[in-house]
C-alpha cells in the first residue's frame, strides 16, 4: 500500500541540521505513527513521503518555509524581569506556555539580565534547513475511529 491521504503511516526518522547536528530521531523508540495528509509532519516531509511504501527509504532536505517556518524577529520579545514571579528561575533554553493574541504559544527564553528577559515564540527549529532520513515501516488504511480522533491507535500511536 502506498502513502496517501488518510493512510496510517509508521516511520523511523532522523533529522539533522545543515551543520550535521542530530536534532531529533526515533531511534531506540517506537516508530512515529501519523495520519498522512493532516499536517502532522512538516509540509516538506509529508510531500516527500506521498506515494512511498513500506521498506522505502526517503532522504529529503526541507527548507524552513516547508519546515518549521522562517525565524520571525517580531516573535522575539524583551519583557521586564518583574513580569515573572520574583523567585522564578529563568535561564536561556527554558520553555514555557505564554498567552498571546493568537492563543497560547510555546516560548523559549533566549536571554536573561537582572532587569529583562528575552523570549522567542518562534518554533525552536524555525529558520533551520532540515535534513531528514526516513524509513517507511508500515502503511495501512486508517480505521474510521482513528480518522474521527485524528490520531493513530496502537503501536507508535495512542493507547486508549
Ligand atoms: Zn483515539
Amino acid at each position: 500500500m502506498q502513502i496517501a491521504d488518510e493512510t496510517a503511516v509508521l516511520i523511523h526518522y532522523k533529522v539533522k541540521s545543515d551543520a550535521g547536528e542530530l536534532l531529533d530521531s526515533s531511534e531506540g523508540d517506537e516508530p512515529l505513527a501519523y495520519i498522512h495528509g493532516q499536517g502532522d509532519l512538516v509540509a516538506g516531509l509529508e510531500q516527500a513521503l506521498l506515494g512511498k511504501a513500506a521498506g522505502d527509504r526517503v532522504q529529503v532536505v526541507v527548507a524552513p518555509e516547508e519546515g518549521y517556518g522562517v525565524h520571525e524577529p517580531a516573535k522575539v520579545q524583551t519583557v521586564p524581569r518583574d513580569a515573572f514571579e520574583a523567585d522564578a528561575t529563568l535561564e536561556p533554553g527554558m520553555r514555557f506556555q505564554a498567552e498571546s493574541d493568537d492563543g497560547d504559544v510555546l516560548v523559549t527564553v533566549t536571554h536573561v539580565t537582572d532587569d529583562e528577559v528575552t523570549v522567542d515564540a518562534n518554533h525552536p527549529l524555525a529558520g533551520q534547513t532540515l535534513h531528514f532520513d526516513v524509513e517507511v515501516i508500515a502503511v495501512r488504511a486508517c480505521t474510521a475511529e482513528e480518522l474521527e480522533h485524528g490520531h493513530i491507535h496502537g503501536p507508535g500511536g495512542h493507547h486508549h
